[in-house]
């Protein structure tokens, strides 16, 4: 068969970013620009300064992805880009850009989910295995997805209330760490001891999460602590919130290997770069014999490499998108 080249666009929330993936599986061009400095001085991404960014800077992102790949749009089978979720205004810049390319080169063009984009990162390394079960961490999501086939999503459940890498951004904001906070807390963490008594959620046999009631835990227990005059031990407490949080995670994979017959578990986004993470999953897996697979780095936090990779099977069964296609900031996965 012909190989297949797919020109994926993602812009769904601070990364400009476009790749170009040969067969879904084999990566020949990503380009990320991150906008992240502009927003770390507003403390989190500011929706309008992204979108207007997004716009300026598409173009350009579209000329080296090309340039360096030595390609050019007739080498390009299709176009994909995110179509949700997100922000709605930087994932319109990308929906109408790919919807322009499709138009004027005569292109098919897929529209892809981004979560689905975060699952799919995975075959760029090693072909998925099903059943697998994904655990999806960032900082808008914390799900625990079951996937019997291609693009046959389950949801198994997840957070009821904030995601994870919310919860982790806002221990760093009252920790004095700077924005992006998981990375800090995660260095954090390993200085300290788990000293602090923290509540554990969702001791139960569902396969729901919460996160709102250990973060708001903490944000009353520096208050407190500071209104008394008392110093906070902050890498204990970094590394107190971290045990209870992955804690979650931890018993939560469990609880759905042992109910699933899982042959592959994977992690997704950005909270999948923590190491303890990574460690306490691996635990769980390793305890069953579970094949762990996380993508490297560069395919973990936001790019378009995945889109073009969770593209691909849509792009053989012709599942293909119309001038249509709108921007959605919904988070329902199919
Ligand atoms: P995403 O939403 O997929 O773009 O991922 C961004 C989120 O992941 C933010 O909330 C970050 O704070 C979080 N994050 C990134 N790296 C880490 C880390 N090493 N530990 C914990 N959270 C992290
Ligand atoms: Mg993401």
């Amino acid at each position: 068969m012909k190989d297949v080249n797919i020109l994926a666009i993602e812009s769904s929330c601070d990364e400009t970013s476009m790749a170009i993936v040969k067969n879904g599986c084999e990566c020949i061009q990503l380009t990320v620009l991150t906008q992240m400095d502009t927003h770390a001085e507003f403390g989190g991404v500011v929706p309008e300064i992204a979108s207007r960014m997004h716009a300026e800077n598409i173009t350009m992102v579209l000329e080296e992805t090309l340039n360096k790949a030595n390609m050019t749009m007739d080498d390009i089978d299709a176009i994909a880009v995110t179509y949700a979720p997100g922000l709605l205004g930087s994932l319109l810049v990308g929906v109408e850009f790919a919807k322009t390319l499709s138009f004027v080169y005569k292109k098919p063009l897929i529209a892809v989910n981004h979560i689905a984009g975060h699952i799919y990162a995975n075959n760029l390394e090693q072909k998925m295995v099903f059943p697998l079960l994904a655990l999806v961490v960032s900082g808008g999501h914390t799900d625990l997805i079951l996937m019997k086939d291609d693009y046959v999503f389950e949801h198994l459940g997840g957070t009821l209330d904030d995601a994870i890498g919310e919860c982790y951004d806002k221990v760093a904001r009252v920790l004095d760490l700077k924005y992006p906070g998981g990375p800090n807390v995660e260095k954090m963490a390993l200085e300290g001891v788990h000293s602090y008594d923290l509540p554990i959620p969702m001791n139960d046999d569902s396969f729901d999460m919460s996160f709102s009631g250990l973060k708001s835990n903490i944000i009353n227990l520096v208050h407190n602590e500071k209104q008394r005059g008392n110093e906070i031990r902050k890498a204990d407490l970094a590394r107190s919130f971290q045990d209870v949080a992955v804690d979650q995670l931890a018993r939560k994979t469990e609880l759905a290997i042992k109910k699933y017959n899982i042959k592959n578990m994977i992690i997704a986004g950005g909270v999948s770069a923590n190491k303890y993470v990574r460690n306490e999953i691996k635990k769980v897996t390793d305890k069953y014999g579970v094949l762990l697979s996380v993508p490297r780095m560069a395919y973990c936090t936001d790019n378009a490499a995945m889109i073009g990779a969770a593209a691909y099977p849509l792009y053989i069964k012709g599942e293909f998108a119309d001038l249509h296609l709108n921007a959605s900031s919904s988070d329902e996965l199919y």
